[in-house]
């Protein structure tokens, strides 16, 4: 091992090549942009073409050239065909985050059979099927690192909303990226994830009032985040300063789980 970046160059992306899932809008667009902000080439997945233009065009107002690949990552032709393309895009893979997902609000009652396999094949099997894609191609450079999008709903319970399926699938992810940074320790390839609490994206309707009591007062920072406050996290945690970290699930969520 070589000396250790000193200062902010321990978190430099400087020449990392980097595939966000779900990158079009909301928390993967943010964890887009920043990457790039430190230096990485990057590509991201969604399903929209235009949502995919759109982000893209809105990168290249801030000066980034990104690649956007449109591809439905419950289908399993098409996580080895975006993976492919990413790869040649970026010229090779060191980063990859797993952020792309689902969640649908009722009680377990109601929770039909397709809302479950659809939260359980985009939030689980597609973190999957991507990590063992990337993770090939990861093995094979020598290492890098994957970061998994889980959520405190993988800790506790959220309230008022009812959402077992979601909060299963985060608990799942958790665990899934413990395993695969057991098992890719030895080829230098780290698995972390974080856990957001509550953010303002198209997924989590931060401003309803009928929420507000238990989603924003019950958090001892009483409030929720915007998109770019969990960036950096992610940044860091595929930045060399990040060396010694994996199998860890990093909480943000201005307090809400310490309660
Ligand atoms: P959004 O709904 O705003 O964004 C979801 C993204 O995933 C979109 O880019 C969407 O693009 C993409 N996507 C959805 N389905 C597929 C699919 N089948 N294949 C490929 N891409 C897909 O969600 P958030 O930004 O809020 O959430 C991002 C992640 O963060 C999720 O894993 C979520 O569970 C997690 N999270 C969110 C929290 C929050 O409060 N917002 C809190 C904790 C965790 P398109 O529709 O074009 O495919």
């Amino acid at each position: 091992m070589g000396e250790f970046p000193r200062g902010l160059s321990a978190f430099s992306l400087e020449g990392k090549k980097a595939l966000v899932t779900g990158g079009n809008r909301g928390l993967g667009y943010a964890f887009t942009r920043a990457l790039a902000d430190c230096g990485a080439t990057v590509a991201f997945v969604g399903r929209g073409g235009a949502a995919n233009e759109a982000a893209t065009g809105r990168l290249a107002g801030d000066g980034i050239d990104a690649y956007g690949i449109s591809a439905d990552l419950t289908v399993d032709d098409d996580v080895d065909r975006a993976v492919d393309a990413a790869v040649e895009a970026l010229g090779g893979l060191d980063i990859v985050v797993n952020n792309a997902g689902i969640c649908f609000h009722n009680p377990a009652w109601d929770a039909t059979d397709d809302q479950w396999r659809q939260v359980f094949d985009l939030n689980v099997r597609a973190v999957w099927k991507v990590s063992l894609a990337t993770g090939r191609h990861l093995r094979a450079a020598g290492g890098g690192a994957i970061v998994n999008i889980g959520s405190i709903s993988g800790l506790i319970v959220n309230r008022p909303q009812a959402q077992a399926p979601y909060n299963a699938s985060k608990a799942a992810v958790h665990q899934l990226t413990k395993s695969l940074a057991a098992e890719w320790a030895p080829h230098h390839i780290r698995v972390n994830a974080v856990a957001p609490g509550y953010v303002k994206t198209e997924m989590a309707p931060v401003d309803r009032p009928e929420l507000r009591r238990m989603w924003i007062e019950d958090a001892p920072q009483q409030r929720y985040a915007m998109p770019e406050e969990i960036a950096p996290t992610v940044v860091y945690l595929c930045s060399p300063a990040a060396a010694f970290v994996t199998g860890a699930v990093l909480v943000i969520d201005g307090g809400y789980t310490v309660y």
